[in-house]
C-alpha cells in the first residue's frame, strides 16, 4: 500500500514513523518547503496533560507515555519537570481545585499548591503577588531540535521517502476516491492520502470541495541569552493575566518568554510586532523581577493552526474512502504528535483509532455542532 502524507512537520513525520514501524514500506512525505518549516521548528517544546477537555486530557496522557518511551529509546532531551499554572487571585484557586478534581478523575495527578511549595519549586518567583498554583507533575519540556532531527533521521532510515520543496496544489478525486496530488514537480499517485499540512491543509482540501476551518494565528516568543538555571519547571503560566504570559528555559539556558498578544490570522511570518517585547516582558517581570536585567537576543514568529474549538481535526474525511487528516492542533501539536501517529495509523489500517475518544475530533463535528470545549490554550 502506497501512502502519501502531505506535510513534513512533526505530525506528518510521526504518522510516517508509526506506519513504518508497523511494517508498511511505501511511505512518501511531501513538504511545500523543508521538513519542520512550519510550527514544528518554531514552538517552545513543552508538554502537559492539564487540559480542560476530556479529549485533550486522555490523548495527552497517552502521548506523554509515548514521549517517555522516546526519551528512553532515542536518548533525546525530554524532562518531566512539571507545569505551574500561577494564580494571582484567591478565587482562581477555586477554579484550579475544580480543574484538579477533573484531572484526577481521569488519572492525571494535578494538585493545588500553596505559596510555600511554589517558592520551593520556583525560588526566583515573587511570592508577594501570587496566591498559589496548579501543579501538573506529568508536564515537562523537550529539545525541539533534537527531537525533530532524530525523528527525521529515523523516518529516513526506516525507508520513508521525504520530499521537500514540493507543494501540493490540488488533489484529484473520482468516485469518492482520491487518486493523486498535483505539484509543480509532477503528479503523485497513492492508495491512501493523509493531509497533515497545518493551515496549508485548508487550500489542499478546498480543491476537492472540503472545507476545513483552520486559521493560522501568529505567536511571538522572545528568547534571551543563556543563563544559569533560573526556571526550574517545564513551563510557568500566569493564568490571571490576559494572554496567559508564560516562561520556560531551554537545556542550554536561554529563557523563552511568550504571551498571546492577539494578531490577525494569516499575518505574514516576517512581519514585526515591536510591542511584543513590552507586552510579554512586563507581566512576567512582575513574577520574576530578575527579568528586568536579562538580554533578549531575538524574537520569532510561528502560527498556532487554530480550529473553532481549539482541538485538532483527526480521521477519515467523508465521503472519501482513502483520505485522512491530522491538522489544526491549536498550539498543542508537538505534545500530541506521538499519539497522532498512532491514531492515524490505526484509522488507516484498522478503520478506527484504538483510543475511541479521538473519534469525537473528526471533521463532521463542525457541521453537526458537536464542538469540544478547551479553555487552556497555551503551549
Ligand atoms: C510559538 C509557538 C509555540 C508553540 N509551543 C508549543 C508547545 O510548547 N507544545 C506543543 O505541543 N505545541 C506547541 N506549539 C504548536 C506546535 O508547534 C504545532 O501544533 C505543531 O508543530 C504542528 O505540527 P504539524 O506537523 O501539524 O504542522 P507544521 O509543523 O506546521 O507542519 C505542516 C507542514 O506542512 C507543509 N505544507 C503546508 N502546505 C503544504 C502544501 N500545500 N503541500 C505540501 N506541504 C505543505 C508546511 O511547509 C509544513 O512543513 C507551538 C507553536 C508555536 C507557533
Amino acid at each position: 500500500m502506497r501512502i502519501l502524507i502531505i506535510g513534513a512537520g512533526v505530525s506528518g513525520l510521526f504518522i510516517a514513523y508509526e506506519l513504518l514501524k508497523r511494517g508498511l514500506r511505501e511511505i512518501f512525505v511531501l513538504d511545500a518547503k523543508t521538513p519542520g518549516y512550519g510550527a514544528s521548528l518554531r514552538n517552545i517544546g513543552c508538554f502537559r496533560s492539564s487540559f480542560t477537555s476530556r479529549e485533550h486530557v486522555l490523548l495527552m496522557k497517552e502521548s506523554i507515555a509515548k514521549w517517555l518511551e522516546i526519551k528512553r529509546d532515542w536518548g533525546v532531551f525530554i524532562e518531566q519537570r512539571g507545569y505551574l499554572w500561577i494564580a494571582r487571585r484567591e478565587d482562581t484557586l477555586d477554579v484550579f481545585r475544580e480543574l484538579a478534581k477533573f484531572h484526577n478523575s481521569h488519572g492525571v495527578p494535578t494538585r493545588v499548591i500553596g505559596v510555600d511549595e511554589l517558592s520551593s519549586r520556583e525560588p526566583y518567583i515573587n511570592t508577594s503577588i501570587v496566591k498559589g498554583a496548579l501543579f501538573d507533575p506529568t508536564a515537562g519540556k523537550m529539545s525541539v531540535i533534537e527531537v525533530f532531527t532524530e525523528l527525521y533521521i529515523r523516518v529516513k532510515k526506516m525507508g520513508g521517502i521525504i520530499i521537500p520543496h514540493t507543494p501540493v496544489e490540488k488533489l484529484v478525486s473520482s468516485g469518492g476516491v482520491v487518486k493523486s496530488a498535483i505539484t509543480p514537480r509532477g503528479e503523485y499517485t497513492a492508495d491512501v492520502f493523509v493531509v497533515a499540512a497545518a493551515e496549508g491543509s485548508r487550500k489542499i482540501l478546498e480543491s476537492i470541495g472540503v472545507n476545513v476551518p483552520i486559521e493560522p494565528i501568529p505567536r511571538h516568543p522572545l528568547v534571551t541569552e543563556p543563563y544559569a538555571e533560573v526556571i526550574k519547571s517545564g513551563l510557568v503560566i500566569d493564568w490571571d493575566t490576559p494572554g496567559s504570559p508564560h516562561i520556560t528555559q531551554t537545556q542550554h539556558g536561554s529563557i523563552i518568554l511568550a504571551r498571546d498578544i492577539k494578531d490577525e490570522p494569516w499575518t505574514p511570518l516576517n512581519s514585526q510586532r515591536h510591542d511584543a517585547f513590552e507586552k510579554i516582558i512586563k507581566p512576567l517581570s512582575e513574577l520574576y523581577p530578575f527579568l528586568r536585567n536579562v538580554n533578549v537576543n531575538r524574537y520569532w514568529m510561528g502560527y498556532y493552526d487554530m480550529t473553532p474549538d481549539h482541538h485538532p481535526i483527526y480521521g477519515l474525511i467523508k465521503p472519501f474512502e482513502n483520505l485522512y487528516i491530522a491538522a489544526g492542533f491549536s498550539g498543542h501539536g508537538l505534545m500530541m504528535a506521538p499519539v497522532t501517529g498512532v491514531l492515524i495509523a490505526d484509522w488507516i489500517l484498522h478503520g478506527r483509532p484504538r483510543i475511541s475518544i479521538a473519534e469525537n475530533l473528526v471533521l463532521e463535528r463542525f457541521e453537526t455542532d458537536r464542538l469540544v470545549k478547551e479553555i487552556a490554550v497555551v503551549g
